[in-house]
């Protein structure tokens, strides 16, 4: 296993629980890939960048679970948008069956007029009339996200205030660049077909701390996690490969080579021969990416109350407050400092600005937004530019997108890129790997019941278990 992210994580140990001895390869001197945080000098953990999950993310629960993982990923069921004007929306299931659920707090959704709600509905009705899979999503090269909203006459305070909030934050894109396959998708799979989807699943430890349980399930199954271990190339005459090659001249050879790194990095890895016989390879170049900022700022008091917000009209699109989170809801003090992580997906205007013109565009933002900390001084701030951070979305993406099983016998591919149907996300990387996993065990003769990992969706509930298929 050539990668220790979730994809590679998630396929090593199912592939360990599978009875297999599995060797697992990180460059870094930590597992968790994207998603992990590391500790600064002065002994502070910082999340390269805020993780969160949602209910209808049913892998990576279950790969929380196998790693003993799950109590330490806290759900909420509200979801609190705060706009400049000081206007205050909630978003949470009421009484209501599915896909009428979130209608309570959709209507009473201060920051939404009513004309905006009602093409909100409309919209809603038809993804929910298809079943997420309205007629124009199938055209050939697909079509983007802000098409779609077009289409059926999105109002501009809709496409602004509720559809571009929820996707940019889902997606990492535009809704321009978004192929609406993602979007609909998104809504059909949250907030409609199930009343738990839309729950907000966020860690309530340093991400680095979800993967102790890894390195625990395949080493106690004779395995070996392996950090500070970067592979150079894969080493084959013609398609057969021999061994992957490390520095100072080491190689290590397996019955099955799996490659759970970023797409923009496994082409150099691959020898030519490899590169001509699997043609998927030349098509990662046409996967792009996306960026993702993360500012980091440390108060001299509490600022807010809520565990996190969501931000309207401003490049803040998310504040999570790290000091309740990670005291596992207790509350603040007014003597504690507070630390709060901002989120800025799709941030490609802040690429070209410094890192003090970022904190104080934020400072100011946050300012506005939590009327506290206009008092409090800002006692210290990190800026964290992703700039590949996921693959971007793009209509048409899909094509590029290669399954886990390549035409090479024993090269297996794995990592959120991969064909999985889900967008760059945890849940997305954790897929792959358990489809790498099954297709490993499948090469090497299991059934295709045997050991199965790929977990169901949620299944429909409320008045949506009534839909035929
Ligand atoms: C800033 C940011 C915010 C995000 N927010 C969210 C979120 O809120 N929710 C969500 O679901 N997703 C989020 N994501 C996306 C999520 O982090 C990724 O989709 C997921 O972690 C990808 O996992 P992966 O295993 O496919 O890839 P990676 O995490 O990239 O793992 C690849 C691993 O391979 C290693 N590697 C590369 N080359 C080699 C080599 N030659 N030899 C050995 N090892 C190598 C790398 O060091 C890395 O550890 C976010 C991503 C970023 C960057």
């Amino acid at each position: 296993m050539i990668g220790g992210g979730l994809a590679g994580l998630a396929c090593g140990v199912a592939l360990a629980e599978s009875g297999w001895r599995v060797r697992l390869f990180e460059q870094k001197p930590f597992l968790g890939g994207r998603a992990t945080s590391y500790v600064l000098p002065n002994g502070e953990h910082v999340d390269n960048c805020q993780h969160v999950t949602l209910g209808c993310c049913t892998n990576l629960a279950d790969f929380y679970r196998r790693v003993d993982s799950a109590d330490k990923i806290k759900f909420f069921d509200e979801l609190v948008f705060l706009d400049p004007q000081g206007r205050r929306g909630t978003m949470k299931a009421g009484l209501l069956p599915a896909p009428f659920h979130m209608t309570g707090s959709f209507l009473t959704f201060a920051p939404l007029t009513m004309r905006d709600k009602l093409s909100i509905a409309r919209a809603m009705l038809d993804i929910v009339a298809s079943k997420g899979k309205t007629p124009d999503l199938a055209a050939p090269g697909g079509i983007s996200m802000l098409e779609w909203l077009r289409r059926r006459r999105q109002t501009k305070g809709a496409i602004e205030r509720f559809w571009r909030v929820v996707l940019v934050s889902a997606l990492d894109e535009e809704l321009d660049r978004t192929d609406a396959r993602y979007g609909v998708d998104v809504f059909w799979k949250v907030f409609l077909m199930n009343s738990t989807g839309y729950r907000m699943g966020v860690p309530i430890v340093p991400l680095a701390d979800l993967y102790a349980g890894c390195k625990a399930a395949i080493e106690s199954r004779g395995g070996e996690v392996t950090l500070r271990s970067p592979v150079r190339s894969l080493n084959a005459e013609d398609t057969s490969i021999s061994s992957v090659q490390f520095d100072a001249g080491r190689e290590e050879s397996a019955d099955a080579y799996i490659f759970a790194v970023a797409h923009d990095a496994l082409f150099d890895l691959m020898p030519e021969s490899i590169r001509r016989a699997e043609p998927a390879l030349a098509n990662l170049s046409k996967i792009k990416t996306a960026p993702i900022t993360g500012v980091h700022f440390w108060f001299d008091r509490p600022v807010m109350d809520e565990p996190f917000v969501t931000l309207l009209d401003t490049n803040t699109q998310w504040i999570f407050n790290k000091s309740m989170l990670y005291r596992e809801q207790k509350e603040t003090t007014n003597n504690q400092e507070q630390y709060l992580q901002l989120v800025i997906s799709a941030s490609y205007d802040l690429l070209k600005k410094s890192r003090q013109e970022i904190i104080d565009l934020c400072l100011n933002e946050v300012r506005q937004a939590l009327p506290r900390a206009q008092a409090a001084q800002l006692m210290k701030s990190t800026v964290i530019k992703e700039v590949a951070a996921t693959f971007s979305p793009q209509p048409g993406v899909d094509r590029w997108r290669p399954p886990q099983q390549t035409k090479i016998p024993a090269l297996f591919f794995a990592g959120d890129w991969t064909a999985t149907g889900w967008p760059a996300t945890m849940e997305g990387a954790v897929r792959s790997g358990y489809l790498a996993a099954e297709a490993v065990l499948r090469a090497y003769g299991a059934s295709a019941t045997e050991h199965r990992f790929l977990q169901p969706d949620l299944p429909p509930s409320g008045l949506m278990s009534l839909l035929k298929n």
